[in-house]
């Protein structure tokens, strides 16, 4: 056992921290470059992340100084891992052999392991000598923006760098760990009122769907705007539902089950479609939409707010691009960060030209953003949409259920935290919000 994550885990100081000496190797989370052809010849769905993806000690690499070591207590499933774990579109070896290229601390990355997570909170242990704002011992969560901040083209919104990147997905030794490497400026506060796992899930999609509905990078929501929302109880679509409330909008909810529809109403989201229910069929075949289906689905949004939506928050992509560039308002906007059912995407541009609606892409989050939709956590009027925990050694079943969509919200993976419900420090705060808020989407927990 590490006598690192011992003392984290005891709560010792700082100071005991710096002291304590750091292990050479840790427990995480990684796929292997030799077995990236794995799955050739395979569907999408019958690639199994519970045969790629291991759980083994690696070696840690040396610190650069403007990055920390976290004792990672918990981490997050975000879809980039189940992607990684399939090695779709693309092998994720490509793009740390390029980061390799760029710097000599560049080069530590490309490895033959590719040790994964987008999402942690946890304890710092060590910082290098040019970190300024953050120390040993301080309680944090980590966007994934991987920004080399002497790059010009990233000053004016470092999501516009030319080598940004997402840590743990386009960078190693991500959050699925005991221990992780994590750029000073990806650090932000814990939010002092959850646990670690609830304060795992949030970064990766709270600051996603921040720039996209709140940021004036994206297609900001005014009050008043209603807002079509696909996979709403899931990662991003959680996120996205509580900031169009927040800023006085009204999100009608895209879903697949009635128990999806129960949680969204328990969120606040008045107006639920369940497309299970619904059978919407956009695509005839493989090549051919449907038009009739597309006015369907204007029809059923009508009759529960009125009229067509401002927005809407696109990341199906193939299958239900074409409906939503349809169901937009004149002048409306769909914005969109993702293609998971595919990314050759097929509209009729007609309706997108006459109708002077506008596709918007966006990706992330810069700087600023992730750290003001962490605020909007930390002040409690985004809540964590967390349903469920796994242990690290169960990783592959967890990326197994986001895969095949068998979860909502967020799953949690708890790291070094030896077990769920540790790391609040400000119940008065959590009293304050309601502790029912915080098991909205906990009622089918499948915790392991
Ligand atoms: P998630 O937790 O799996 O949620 C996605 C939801 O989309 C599902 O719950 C499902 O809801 C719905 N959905 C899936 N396939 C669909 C289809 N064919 N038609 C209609 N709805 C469908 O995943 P997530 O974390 O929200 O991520 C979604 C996508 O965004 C992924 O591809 C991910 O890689 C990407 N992403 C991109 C960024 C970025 O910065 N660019 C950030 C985060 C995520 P129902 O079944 O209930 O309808």
């Amino acid at each position: 056992m590490s006598e690192i994550l011992d003392a984290v885990r005891a709560g010792a100081s700082g100071e005991t921290l710096a002291d304590t000496p750091m292990p050479a190797t840790t427990r995480a989370v990684f796929v292997l470059r030799d077995e990236q052809d794995m799955f050739a010849g395979m569907n999408s769905r019958d690639k199994d992340p519970r045969q790629s993806l291991h759980v083994d000690e690696v070696a840690l690499p040396e610190l650069a100084p403007d990055e920390v070591f976290l004792v990672v207590m918990a981490s997050s499933i975000n879809f980039n891992t189940v992607w990684t774990s399939i090695f779709e579109p693309l092998p994720t070896f490509g793009f740390l052999d390029r980061l390799a290229k760029e710097s000599y601390w560049g080069q530590r990355h490309a490895l033959d392991y590719h040790v994964v997570g987008s999402d942690a909170s946890g304890v710092i242990v060590r910082a290098g000598s040019a970190v300024r704002n953050w120390k040993v011992g301080d309680e944090v969560t980590v966007h994934c923006n991987y920004v080399d901040d002497q790059d010009p083209s990233g000053h004016d919104d470092s999501m516009r760098s030319d080598i940004q990147r997402i840590w743990g997905f386009e960078t190693n030794f991500g959050g699925l760990a005991d221990i992780a490497v994590v750029k000073a400026n990806q650090l932000m506060p814990k939010p002092t009122h959850l646990t670690w796992e609830e304060s795992s899930v949030n970064a990766l999609c709270n600051s996603t769907a921040y720039r996209m509905l709140v940021s004036r990078n994206g297609a900001p929501v005014t009050q008043g705007d209603k807002v079509l929302i696909w996979g709403a109880s899931g990662g991003l679509g959680s996120f996205a539902v509580q900031h169009v409330l927040n800023s006085g909008g009204i999100p009608i909810g895209v879903v697949s089950s009635a128990n999806k529809v129960d949680t969204l109403h328990e969120l606040g989201c008045q107006h639920v479609i369940n497309r299970e229910e619904k059978a919407y069929k956009f695509w005839k075949d493989e090549h051919t939409q449907d038009e009739s289906e597309w006015r369907r689905l204007g029809k059923d949004i009508r009759a529960l707010v009125g009229e067509n939506p401002e927005i809407v928050f696109e990341h199906p992509g193939r299958s239900t691009m074409g409906a939503s560039v349809f169901v937009a308002k004149r002048a409306g906007t769909i914005v969109t960060c993702a293609a998971t059912s595919g990314y050759m995407i097929e509209y009729d541009n007609r309706h997108l030209w006459m109708k002077l609606k506008t596709i918007k892409g966006s990706h992330f989050a810069n700087y600023r953003e992730a750290w003001s939709a962490n605020q909007t956590i930390i002040d409690g009027k985004v809540v964590p949409p967390l349903s469920a925990v796994f242990a690290l050694e169960q990783v592959g079943e967890a990326a197994y259920e986001v895969h095949h969509n068998r979860h909502e919200g967020k799953i949690a993976v708890l790291c070094a935290a030896e077990r769920g419900g540790l790391g609040i420090t400000n119940r008065e705060l959590r009293e304050q919000i309601g502790e029912k808020r915080f098991s909205i989407f906990r009622r089918h927990d499948k915790e392991q």
